[in-house]
């Protein structure tokens, strides 16, 4: 992970969510203020609303469009900006390197939840970013059959993080680490077919009429693709897409798929399909009336997927 990251070290731990809590609690104290993105991973949101407030952490959420204005929020005591890009469910692009720059001027460290891309699509180290912090769940492990996280570190926020984990007591299990290593050996080409099947879907998906939206970064019709080509070099199999009409249901559409699995925890190799709750935002609303669907596209082939999502859309469009 090192390597592929370009960074001075990396932490293993249980799970992808003790990746984003570790580094937080390395960096931050009582009295501190941490800046998050509001589109972040939703226990990423409950980590910080509840540990870290209790543990007297001022936490304050900001516009994923900001860019560079991230400056105006800085403070003195702000010690931590926390991103994730694409945003969780919307997708939303940040500009990494604006970011991390104005955090920068201001002492504080930058941390980034590169699950969606991996270090194959893009290198958070290499745009400014302190600590990559990954769900090993996800792709690297591949399969569906492992919790793993991992952080990666420049040199000089590796010592702390490293010293923090060995004082918190939490690393990741041998037999998971082996399913992890065995998983990254093929994540290179199942990452291929991932980006291009979810590519090909979503270009499909857009262009049907009863479908009010696709957000996919890939697809020039995004409002952060322009970002996106600048700084990532691929997409992943993960994006949502809006049914047109509130007639539509997700429940309607989602029960009629028979490939498309429901489940939360995406990367592996079956296709997923989950309704999106966006209530716990404060800035970044998705705009649009009907439903927002999430997929994330397995390596099955995409005829078949296509198949599946034409039922889908026959059992919603029949209400
Ligand atoms: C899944 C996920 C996590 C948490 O990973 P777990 O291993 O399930 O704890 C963190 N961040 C993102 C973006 C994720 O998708």
């Amino acid at each position: 992970m090192s390597e592929l990251e370009g960074s001075a070290g990396t932490i293993l731990l249980p799970s992808g969510l003790a990746a984003v809590s570790v580094p937080l609690m390395a960096f931050l104290s009582a009295g501190d203020h941490c800046l998050v993105v509001d589109s972040v991973y939703y226990p990423t949101r409950r980590f910080c609303d509840g540990t870290l407030s209790r543990l007297g952490v001022e936490v304050e959420y900001f516009d994923p469009h900001i860019g560079e204005g991230i400056a105006g929020l800085m403070r003195p005591e702000t010690k931590v900006v926390f991103i994730e890009a694409p945003g969780s469910n919307t997708f939303e692009i940040m500009d990494v390197r604006a970011v991390s720059d104005a955090a920068h001027a201001c002492g504080a460290v930058t941390m980034m939840d590169n699950t969606w891309a991996t270090p194959l699509f893009f290198r958070p180290l290499d745009h400014g970013v302190d600590l990559s912090i990954h769900a090993l769940t996800k792709y690297p492990g591949g399969h569906s059959d492992v919790m793993m996280g991992s952080v990666s570190a420049n040199n000089a926020t590796y010592g702390r993080l490293r010293d923090t984990q060995m004082q918190i007591g939490v690393n990741a299990a041998p037999d998971d680490t082996y399913l992890v290593l065995r998983g990254l050996k093929t994540m290179g080409i199942r990452l291929e077919r991932h980006r291009d099947s979810a590519l090909a879907l979503a270009q499909w998906l857009e262009g049907r009429e009863d479908v009010a939206d696709v957000l996919h970064p890939a697809l020039p019709s995004f409002p952060g693709h322009a970002l996106w080509r600048r700084q990532f070099s691929g997409a992943s199999g993960l994006f949502a897409f809006r049914l047109k009409g509130e007639a539509r249901t997700a429940a309607s559409f989602l029960d009629a798929l028979r490939l498309f699995g429901l489940g939360y925890s995406w990367g592996g190799h079956e296709s997923l399909a989950v309704p999106v709750d966006l209530s716990d935002r404060t800035i970044a609303k998705s705009s649009g009336d009907g439903a927002l669907i999430r997929l994330q596209v397995g390596l099955e082939d995409v005829i078949d997927l296509k198949a599946d999502l034409e039922a889908g859309f026959a059992a919603a469009n029949t209400l």
